[in-house]
């Protein structure tokens, strides 16, 4: 298969058919890329719409929002879930004041040497924000590939540098194209070659796809089965969390206690918390989130 015959084919029908998102919006700026690539990384685009417009009218620069306490960006963060990641567009936007000035950077080395940016998301803002070749591999980049190119039902596990490689020799020459390329590619991933139900007959590389030439076979692995939520630490963190973004001060033991009966299974989740950086002790029993006050004094030591 010709790599741009593929490329092509994906980037003309992408310009036909891409969903109309705000991030895909000519001009959007590097920072609003970079805010929705950290949204959409574990949250459904329905659910990151109303989040990414809210954070961004906002924070609109990273200077924003590092000139807020990281608990402003984890009330802000409100249940999209996995909410490290606010932290993380924090610690970001507090290096990129730092070290470039307030302007997300456009070297692929210097994002990479952002808090919390890695393989997927560097290389997404350097594409997507500044026109630049570079392969863009998520999950679905490595499903469409497999499949096409490949002519394997699922793309097994996920080997770093040879998914880079067999994507990037996908791409056009040229970076802008490139670019196209690499965001079409993830578009058909996420709408038409999806993992359950890919809709082949819609395909633009249907005549040119090594598993609908191999009669598709049926995927050799597991389905996965969607993650359960109901009971887990992932729930009572949630619901300790809700409690302290809804709270202007620190927030009694007391209260948190009332929020799950499981004493064990509430105590790991705080602690799991406070780990994390998400929440901090505030002095007398009492916790509050990162930053969310003036820091607190460390206890006198004994002589
Ligand atoms: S023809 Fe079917 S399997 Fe092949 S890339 Fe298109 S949607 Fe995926």
């Amino acid at each position: 298969m010709s790599e741009h015959t593929f490329a092509t084919r994906v980037s003309r029908w992408y310009e036909r058919n891409a969903r109309d998102l705000p991030w895909r919006v000519p001009g959007v700026g590097a920072w609003a890329i970079l805010v929705s690539e950290v949204m959409l990384q574990q949250t459904p685009v329905v659910r990151v719409l109303p989040a990414y417009e809210a954070w961004l009218a906002r924070w609109p620069t990273p200077a924003a929002l590092a000139a807020d306490p990281p608990a402003e960006a984890i009330r802000m963060w409100g249940r999209l879930g996995y909410p490290r990641r606010a932290m993380r567009l924090h610690d970001c936007a507090v290096a990129i004041v730092e070290r470039h000035g307030g302007e997300v950077p456009d070297r692929l080395e210097q994002l990479l040497a952002l808090p919390g940016v890695g393989t997927y998301t560097a290389r997404a803002v350097a594409a997507f924000a500044y026109g630049q070749r570079h392969p863009v591999v998520d999950t679905n980049v490595r499903r469409v590939v497999s499949r096409a190119v490949a002519g394997e039902p699922d793309a097994g596990p996920a080997t770093r540098p040879a998914d880079l490689v067999a994507t990037e020799e996908l791409l056009p020459a040229e970076p802008a194209e490139a670019a196209l390329a690499s965001a079409a590619f993830m578009e058909l991933g996420a709408v038409v070659c999806t993992a359950r139900s890919p809709r082949c007959a819609v395909c633009p590389v249907e005549s040119i796809c090594a598993w609908r030439a191999s009669g598709q076979a049926a995927p050799a692995g597991p389905t996965r089965r969607p993650q359960r939520y109901a009971g887990t630490d992932r729930q009572v963190r949630g619901l300790l969390l809700a409690v302290l973004r809804e709270s202007s001060g620190p927030v009694p033991r007391q209260r948190l206690d009332q929020v799950w009966t499981d004493d064990v299974q509430r105590s790991r989740a705080l602690a799991g918390l406070v780990t994390d950086g998400l929440v901090e002790p505030a002095g007398g029993e009492t916790f509050r989130l990162a930053g969310d006050g003036p820091a607190i004094p460390a206890p006198a030591l004994d002589a």
